[in-house]
């Protein structure tokens, strides 16, 4: 055990629930996020120990070893290492965690500021790069259309010096010759054997006698990389876009990972979408309705159109007009845009007006509550 006392780091107490566990981090860690504290060194360890002590005690199964007094001994890279490759502790957030950290503004460059350094030893072969998530807003018609976006993310690129490598230029890494590069060793504790993460290496198999003195040995330096990405046309409100291999580089020789892009559409003045079908609400007069009329209605993608409203139309009739509403993400076809009849009465009436409804009134025959008449 490493000491650290992962209860007093969140502020709660050992019996406390997953929810209180959860609040306490969420508020620690949008207190420390390096976001809200750029360039603050003490923030950004406190923000690791937050990490951590909420990596181990939101998970019921860590939770319980922890509570047992085994496990967690420090690795050797310690948390210190945990921006480095495959050197000590993995921190991993899992998103559903973050809910409401909305307010640091771009959340995401939490996954992509600290995604990086995923556990060493067994799991190396079979690891990639981070997955980055990050989210754009759009407008409707955009979304309707289709968009090229710029995203601009922070994460971990190849040292551009040693070109990943970690070792200083014209050197190389050697195989670690305590775990034959295995990056693991194991360990006899009494009857079982234990197998953890090399201590001369960190997990990582290899071991640098010169590194590379851009990025510390560690092959990767922290950047801010700006990409675009072009949103598909028919794209919905709160959808997520998977971009395969642009998230973070991995490993040296692993892919990269993936980024996600959760799409928000701003709302459009008078178009509603639902599923692939637009909405507009069509404004009409009683008189209108009554005696019809043609009138012109925007669309969202194709400009104006005639429609004919037919002598006696209701109060919330759906005009469909075919196939001009939103693209389908798969597939050529398109959703169809309805205009629903929104009658108005009148508020104020001018002495003429009121006179002719007054005679109109004189010619009406019909009982419109005959039917709830006692
Ligand atoms: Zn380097
Ligand atoms: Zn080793």
């Amino acid at each position: 055990m490493n000491g650290k006392d992962y209860y007093k780091i969140l502020g709660v107490s050992r019996g406390a629930s997953e929810k209180e566990i959860k609040d306490a981090y969420r508020k620690l860690a949008r207190k420390y996020h390096p976001d809200a504290n750029p360039g603050n060194k003490e923030a950004e360890e406190r923000f690791k120990e937050i990490a951590e002590a909420y990596e181990v005690l939101s998970d019921p199964q860590k939770r319980k070893e922890y509570d047992s007094g085994g496990m967690f001994m420090g690795s050797p890279g310690g948390a210190g290492g945990f921006r480095d490759f495959g050197g000590g502790r993995a921190y991993t957030f899992r998103s559903g965690d973050l809910g409401d950290l909305g307010d640091l503004g771009d959340i995401f460059n939490l996954f992509s500021g600290l995604g990086a350094g995923a556990g060493g030893g067994r799991r190396r072969a079979a690891r990639k790069g981070e997955d980055v998530r990050t989210s754009v807003q759009i407008s409707f018609e955009d979304s309707l259309r289709g968009v090229s976006v710029p995203v601009s993310m922070r994460g971990h690129v190849a040292c551009p010096t040693c070109k990943g490598s970690g070792a200083k230029p014209g050197t190389l890494p050697r195989t670690c010759d305590t775990c034959q590069g295995r990056g693991t060793v194991s360990q006899n504790q009494g009857l079982f054997a234990f197998s953890r993460a090399c201590p001369k290496c960190g997990g990582r198999g290899t071991v640098i006698d010169q590194p590379c003195s851009a990025c510390g040995g560690s092959g990767s330096v922290e950047e801010t990389r700006r990409i675009t990405i072009k949103i598909p046309p028919g794209v919905k409100e709160g959808q997520s876009i998977r971009f395969a291999g642009k998230g973070e580089m991995g490993p040296p020789g692993s892919a990269p990972g993936d980024l996600y892009v959760k799409v928000n559409v701003r709302p459009h003045p008078y178009f509603r979408r639902k599923d692939n079908d637009i909405y507009l609400d069509l404004p009409l007069t009683f008189t209108e309705a009554a005696l019809g009329t043609t009138v012109e209605i925007p669309t969202p993608l194709d400009g104006r159109v005639k429609l004919k409203v037919p002598a006696g139309t209701q109060e919330g009739h759906r005009f469909r007009i075919k196939g001009k509403g939103a693209p389908q993400t798969r597939g050529n076809g398109r959703g169809n845009l309805y205009a629903v009849a929104r009658i108005q009465v009148p508020r104020k009436l001018s002495a003429k007006e009121k006179e002719l409804l007054q005679k109109l009134k004189e010619l009406e025959k019909e009982d419109p509550r005959r039917h709830l008449a006692g």
